[in-house]
C-alpha cells in the first residue's frame, strides 16, 4: 500500500528510514538527515530537503554518493547484484536486451566516461516524463555528457540522482503527476508541427504564419474547446484566445498566456508552457463544474521571437495597441511581405487595431515560463518567482586602429583594434558581475578582412547590457562607455558606437509577485525571487496592467533556444498547482472585496 505524508511525518526515524530505504542508492545518510526536518508539507518539500542535505554535505560526500551508483548495463547488472530499484529501472529501460553492438558501445562510453570523470555515468532512466527513455536516447545522452567540463558533470550527476530519488518517492507514495503528464504529452504533440527544412531533420521551428504555425493555432484552439473554454477564437494577428467565463458576467478577467512561435531549432517549452499550464487549470475547473468570481482569458501569442520578420512581440504588442502598419511592408527571406502572409492566412489586417485591451476589464496579467537559465537547477528548486524583467540596451560598435605587419611591428608600437575590444570584454565581465544581477555580453566580435599575419586594424563588436532596473543598467552602460573611452585613448584608437535597441525594465507588480510567492510557499517550497534576463510577453502587457511571472526549472542546466530544452512532468505538475493556488487566492480576495479591486 502507498505511504502517506502524514504517516511519514508521524513515524519514528527508524520506521521512516525503513519505509524509504534505497531512495538514494546505498546512501541512507541522505534520508536520515532530511528526516530531522519533518514535518513535511508536501512531497515537493521532502524532495527539496533531501537535495539540500546533499548540497550541504560537500564535494567528498557527494562523490561518495555518485560512486555508490552502479554502471549502466555493467557487471552488477549482469551478475544480478544490483539493488532492487536499480535492477527494475535498468530492466525497464531495456538495458538487459542490449544487442552486442549496443553493449560494446556502452562499455566504450563507460570506459571513456570513468577515465574522464572518475565516477560512473548516472542517468534517471525513466526520463523527464517518468515513462522511460529509449536505449537510443540513453546512448545519445551518454555521448553528449562526455563533453561536459568535470564540475558541470559532477552537478549533472547529482541532479540525475535527485531525479531518480524523485521517481522512487512517487512510487512509494503512489503519487502521479497527472496534470504534469498531460502537459508533457501536449508539448510533444504540439512539437509535431515544424517548418519545412527543419521538420525533416527532427528540429522544431515554428515561425510566424507558416503552415506549421497555423497548424499549431488550430490545434491549440481545438484543445481549448475540449478543455471547456466558453469562447475560443483566432484573432487578427493569429493569437489564439480562449475565455472561461466568471460566475458573474460583469466581472473582470485574469489575463494570462505566452507565445507559441519558436526560434529556429528551438525547444518545445519556451512560451508554450505558459499557454498549456493555464489551459490544464481551466480544464480542471470545468471538470469540477467550478466558476470563479473572475474570468480567465488565456492568449496563445502568435509571435514573440522575431524570426520571420523584424517584429518581435507582434502577438502581445497587438493587445497594447502597438502594431505599426508600416511593418506590413516588411519582407521575409523569400520576399513575402507581412501583409500578404497575413492575407494568405485569412487574417484581417483592418481588425488589428481592435485587439487593444481595455485594462479596466482585467485584474492583471500573469505568465508562466520555462526559466531558460541555470539558476533554479543549481538551487534544486522547481519554481522561481520573477521580480523584474530586465531592461536591456544594445549597441553596435567599431574600433579603428592601424593594420600593420604582424612580424615587424613591435608589441609596444601597435594600434590593435581587436585587443581593445578584448580588453573591453574583460571589463564588461568584471563590471557586470559587480552588480550581482546585471549581465553584459560582447556576443559579436569580428575583424573585417582580418589575416593571420596582420595586426587587426578594425574590429566590429556588439554590446548587450541588461539589469533589473533601468537606472542600474544605465550606470553599467556609463561605466562601460567610460572604460571604452580610456582604452581607446591609451591605445591610440578611434571608435564609433550606435544604440540599436533600448527596452525599459518591467518590474513585476509587488502585489502580484506576492501572490506567486504565496502560491509557491503553499506547495511547501522555499520562495526564490529572481530577475528575468530574457524578454517576455509580460513586458508588453506591463505597459497597460500589473504583471508578474513564474519560472519553471529547465533540465540540462536550464538550456534554452536549443533542442535540449526540457523540463519534467513533476516540475510542470508543480507549475499547474501553483497556478491553481494563484486562482484560489484571487477568488478568496474577490470574495472578501466584492467590488473586485485587485491591485
Ligand atoms: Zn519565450
Amino acid at each position: 500500500m502507498a505511504l502517506t505524508l502524514e504517516q511519514l511525518n508521524r513515524a519514528t526515524p527508524e520506521q521512516a528510514l525503513q519505509w524509504l530505504d534505497g531512495l538514494y542508492e546505498h546512501s541512507p545518510w541522505v534520508l536520515g538527515q532530511a528526516l530531522s526536518e519533518r514535518p513535511f508539507l508536501s512531497l515537493a518539500h521532502l524532495r527539496h530537503a533531501l537535495a539540500q542535505v546533499v548540497r550541504r554535505a560537500g564535494a567528498d560526500a557527494q562523490r561518495g554518493l555518485i560512486r555508490a551508483h552502479p554502471e549502466l548495463a555493467g557487471p552488477a547488472m549482469l551478475a544480478h547484484s544490483l539493488s532492487a530499484a536499480s535492477a527494475r529501472e535498468q530492466t525497464q529501460a531495456g538495458l538487459a536486451q542490449c544487442s552486442a553492438e549496443e553493449l560494446a558501445r556502452l562499455r566504450q562510453l563507460d570506459a571513456d566516461y570513468q577515465a574522464r570523470f572518475g565516477f560512473p555515468f548516472i542517468l534517471a532512466l525513466r526520463g523527464p516524463r517518468g515513462s522511460g527513455l529509449t536505449r537510443q536516447q540513453i546512448l545519445a545522452c551518454f555521448a553528449r555528457r562526455l563533453d561536459n567540463p568535470p564540475d558541470f558533470e559532477h552537478a549533472e550527476a547529482l541532479r540525475q540522482i535527485h531525479r531518480i530519488a524523485e521517481l522512487r518517492l512517487n512510487d512509494r507514495f503512489g503519487a502521479q503527476p497527472r496534470l504534469g503528464n498531460d502537459l508533457w504529452d501536449w508539448h510533444e504533440r504540439l512539437a509535431a508541427h515544424s517548418d519545412p527544412g527543419f521538420a525533416e531533420q527532427g528540429q522544431l521551428t515554428v515561425t510566424y504564419l507558416t503552415d506549421a504555425h497555423r497548424a499549431c493555432a488550430r490545434t491549440l484552439s481545438d484543445w481549448m474547446r475540449a478543455c471547456g473554454f466558453d469562447e475560443v477564437h483566432i484573432d487578427a494577428v493569429g493569437n489564439v484566445v480562449g475565455r472561461y467565463h466568471a460566475s458573474d458576467p460583469h466581472a473582470r478577467a485574469l489575463l494570462t498566456g505566452s507565445h507559441y512561435d519558436t526560434v529556429r531549432n528551438g525547444g518545445k517549452y519556451d512560451g508554450r508552457l505558459g499557454i498549456l499550464v493555464p489551459m490544464v487549470c481551466v480544464r480542471e475547473l470545468q471538470r469540477a463544474g467550478r466558476r470563479l468570481p473572475f474570468g480567465i482569458e488565456v492568449v496563445a501569442f502568435a509571435e514573440e521571437e522575431g524570426q520571420r520578420y523584424q517584429t518581435a512581440f507582434l502577438g502581445s504588442g497587438a493587445l497594447i495597441g502597438q502594431f505599426d502598419p508600416a511593418w506590413l511592408a516588411q519582407q521575409d527571406a523569400d520576399g513575402i511581405t507581412l501583409r500578404s502572409a497575413m492575407q494568405q492566412a485569412g487574417l484581417c489586417v483592418a481588425d488589428i487595431a481592435r485587439l487593444q485591451r481595455d485594462p479596466a476589464r482585467y485584474l492583471g496579467f500573469v505568465e508562466v515560463h520555462i526559466e531558460q537559465g541555470p539558476v533554479l537547477g543549481a538551487l534544486d528548486l522547481p519554481l522561481g518567482v520573477v521580480s523584474s524583467i530586465n531592461g536591456g540596451l544594445r549597441l553596435s560598435g567599431e574600433i579603428q586602429g592601424l593594420a600593420s605587419h604582424a612580424g615587424t611591428t613591435p608589441m609596444g608600437r601597435r594600434r590593435d583594434a581587436a585587443l581593445a575590444v578584448a580588453e573591453l570584454a574583460l571589463y564588461v565581465e568584471q563590471r557586470a558581475a559587480q552588480d550581482g544581477d546585471s549581465v553584459g555580453t560582447i556576443g559579436l566580435l569580428e575583424v573585417p578582412g582580418g589575416s593571420v599575419n596582420v595586426v587587426p586594424g578594425r574590429c566590429r563588436f556588439s554590446l548587450d547590457l541588461r539589469a533589473p532596473v533601468d537606472a542600474q543598467r544605465d550606470a553599467l552602460a556609463r561605466d562601460v562607455l567610460a572604460q571604452l573611452e580610456r582604452i581607446a585613448a591609451r591605445r591610440g584608437l578611434r571608435y564609433q558606437l550606435a544604440e540599436t535597441m533600448r527596452v525599459a525594465a518591467a518590474p513585476c507588480a509587488p502585489a502580484w509577485q506576492r501572490r506567486w510567492e504565496r502560491a509557491v510557499a503553499r506547495l511547501g517550497l522555499p520562495v526564490w525571487r529572481m530577475p528575468s534576463g530574457a524578454g517576455h510577453d509580460a513586458m508588453q502587457l506591463h505597459a497597460i496592467m500589473p504583471q508578474a511571472m513564474l519560472f519553471v526549472r529547465g533540465e540540462n542546466a536550464g538550456i534554452s533556444h536549443n533542442p535540449l530544452e526540457s523540463t519534467t512532468s513533476d516540475d510542470m505538475q508543480l507549475a499547474a498547482e501553483a497556478f491553481t493556488e494563484l486562482l484560489h487566492q484571487l477568488a478568496e480576495e474577490q470574495a472578501e472585496e466584492p467590488t473586485g479591486k485587485a491591485v
